[in-house]
């Protein structure tokens, strides 16, 4: 199957998962109700397909091929029924996925997916009339970069539902893990309680970011520290991951009031140029951001 896939939202999630479903054979429809943010993803859907051909990922006409089978909507009413699969990666707000799911549902996609990092699959599905038919699609960003593809089986999911998202991993050169319906899946709750208490040690002066990162990547082997990963994430979105693990676990994921400030403070990572570090075109300045 590589038939038409609809993406909710041209953020930093949506633009990467329509990247690479486009990649993947898929006619791909992106929904983006913001003018400025669609243009912004356009640009740099571009971006990516120029540098795959720079770097001899693709070629020319490849990649020509890949950007002909993206379109860009203003409204999932835009959309025509029944494609095969919609993904929602709209922010992390309950009542705004629920909105979203509810329409989409109405399109009779064959799979119904969001992209949620913490929001339990049930309370997503409880407004949608067939919750046997959606389930968590849980990418990593960025998306073409990164294996893993978590996929959410909600307490109405159907096995079916399941195998189809499992084969459509595969269809995407992902890796899935099939994890079961909990805040956080198995990936948020562990990543998350990480970036907090890192937060919470720049907020101590237990070293700066970049000490608190180098820590991390060159003692336990990670690939990137939990500052940076936090900045690529985007603070605003571990903000929103971390009061709903607050809601569901209690006060070990309250968020602590630095990230809390930068977020007031508009400092939202590499995508607004600031974070833990700067952030000039996309790419880590020199020294570190004031994080605080
Ligand atoms: P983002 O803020 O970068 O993008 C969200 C986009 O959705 C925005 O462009 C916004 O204008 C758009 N939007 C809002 N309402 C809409 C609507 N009704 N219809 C269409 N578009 C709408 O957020 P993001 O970082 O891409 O995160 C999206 C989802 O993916 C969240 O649930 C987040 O938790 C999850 N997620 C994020 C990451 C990450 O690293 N950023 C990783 C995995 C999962």
């Amino acid at each position: 199957m590589s038939g038409r896939f609809v993406v909710v939202g041209a953020g930093t999630m949506g633009l990467g998962i329509a990247y690479v479903a486009a990649g993947a054979g898929h006619a791909v429809e992106l929904v983006e109700v913001d003018r400025g943010r669609s243009e912004a993803a356009a640009a740099r859907l571009g971006e990516l397909w120029d540098r795959a051909v720079q770097r001899g990922k693709l070629s020319a006409d490849e990649a020509a091929g890949h950007r002909a089978r993206v379109t860009l909507r203003a409204a999932l009413a835009e959309v025509a029924p029944e494609p095969d699969v919609v993904v929602e990666a709209v922010p992390e707000r309950l009542d705004l996925k629920r909105a979203v799911l509810r329409e989409a549902e109405g399109l009779r996609p064959v799979l119904l997916g969001s992209n949620t990092s913490s929001i339990p699959i049930a309370e997503l599905a409880d407004p949608l009339a067939r919750p046997e038919r959606f389930l968590g699609l849980h990418f990593f960003n960025p998306v073409w970069a990164m294996a893993l593809l978590e996929v959410v089986v909600g307490p109405a999911t159907a096995r079916e539902t399941t195998e189809a998202a499992v084969a459509l991993a595969g269809r995407l050169g992902k890796d899935p893990v099939v994890v079961r319906d909990m805040p956080g899946f198995a990936t948020s709750r562990l990543g998350v309680t990480l970036g907090l208490e890192a937060i919470r040690m720049v907020a101590d002066q237990v070293a700066s970011p970049a000490d608190i990162d180098k820590a991390m990547v060159l003692g336990y082997r990670h690939p990137v520290g939990p500052l940076e990963l936090t900045d690529l994430v985007g603070l605003d979105v571990r903000l929103d991951i971390a009061r709903t693990l607050q809601a569901a676990y209690g006060e070990r994921f309250a968020p602590p009031p630095l990230l809390v400030e930068m977020v007031a403070a508009g400092k939202l990572g590499k995508k607004s140029g600031q974070g833990f570090y700067r952030w000039v075109d996309g790419r880590k300045a020199d020294g570190e951001g004031a994080g605080r």
